[in-house]
């Protein structure tokens, strides 16, 4: 039995981590401070002994005896992180610090999550490892793109400086369940849109692409990718290369949930990457032969799924509405 951290475990993504870490017998502690989380995510995982939720700020230093250490902690959506920007940028920042001091101590293995993001809006198609990216610096998306750049760059100096033992991984687009329902992301945008019979709401022409991986694969490749070996530390590429525009998932959400809704189109956000699709060799390569299992529709059904329970029950208003909708 390993004890493990997760930081930003009442996430979307780090709820579902923390499921699985516990399923393989470890124990886990839970660090959250609920700005784009909520409790009602791990509920379900509170009855375990194993299970320790801790309601912390990672800008703040932690100390506790671990083995490992996954950090997740940030908020990842854009309405999210561009709220308050200057505490995006230190969560990654100082919180890598806070975390690499800890590991450091520990002798911890630690493991960052990193993001497509890094790649900016990127020029090379599909991006693959060894691309530096195209990031505005100065935009409304940098405080989250540069915030996770240098948190890469953080975990690589911890690891060349003081043989922490690191792993970071590059997060593309997911969805699933646990997705907060005022997240603001297109796929929980749209369901919710189309299960309320509203108009589905395009930002652009709607030919702008993502891939969309269901979180299930991503947790797989996660854990994979902590015990790897021990030589190999990224950074990796975890996605699905299916790729798809906007228009297509919109068409597509709306034949799933039998939908009236009609779909209108918004203004474009500024700086929003044109197309992003990840090159997935590495991590085959590398982590067993890691893929993603589960196609758009089929995780698209769990998630209408998970949105409809949540549209009927009295928790759809636990989350802070920061797109003013
Ligand atoms: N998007 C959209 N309608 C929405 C929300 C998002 O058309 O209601 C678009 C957004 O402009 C972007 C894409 O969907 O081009 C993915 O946006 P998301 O915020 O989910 O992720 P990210 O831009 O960080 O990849």
């Amino acid at each position: 039995m390993k004890k493990i951290l997760v930081t930003g475990g009442a996430g979307f993504i780090g709820s579902h981590l923390c499921e699985r870490l516990l399923k393989e017998g470890n124990e886990v502690i839970c660090l959250d401070n609920y700005f784009s989380s909520h409790k009602s995510n791990i509920i379900g995982l509170k009855a375990n002994p194993y299970f320790e939720l801790v309601r912390h700020d990672i800008t703040q230093p932690y100390f506790a005896e671990v083995d490992e250490i996954y950090n997740l902690a940030c908020p990842a959506s854009p309405i999210y992180y561009q709220h308050d920007p200057i505490k995006t940028i230190q969560t990654s920042v100082m919180g890598a610090i806070n975390m690499l001091g800890l590991a450091k101590r520990l002798k911890a293995k630690i493991l960052q999550a990193s993001t497509s993001e890094v790649y900016g809006d990127p020029i090379v198609h599909p991006q693959k490892e060894d691309y530096w990216g195209n990031v505005n610096p100065i935009g409304i998306r940098s405080c989250y793109d540069e915030g996770k750049r240098c948190a890469e760059t953080l975990f690589m100096d911890y690891h060349r400086q003081n043989k922490v033992a690191i792993k970071i991984i590059r997060i593309f687009n997911t969805y699933g369940p646990n997705m907060n329902i005022n997240d603001g992301r297109v796929v929980s945008n749209f369901i919710v849109q189309a299960l309320r019979g509203e108009a589905i709401t395009i930002y652009g022409d709607g030919m702008q692409t993502r891939s969309f991986q269901y979180v299930d694969d991503l947790i797989e490749g996660m854990v994979r990718m902590m015990n790897s070996d021990p030589t190999f530390i990224g950074p990796v590429n975890l996605g699905n290369p299916m790729e798809f525009t906007m228009l297509d998932l919109a068409k597509t959400i709306v034949k799933l949930t039998n939908s009236k809704s009609q779909i209108v189109f918004m203004p474009l956000p500024k700086d929003d990457p044109k197309q992003r699709q990840p090159e997935i060799e590495l991590a085959k390569a590398t982590l067993n032969g890691w893929e993603p299992k589960i196609q758009l529709e089929e995780g698209l059904i769990k998630t209408i799924t998970y949105f409809e329970g949540v549209l009927n029950s009295p928790l759809e208003s636990v989350y802070p509405d920061l797109a003013g909708g």
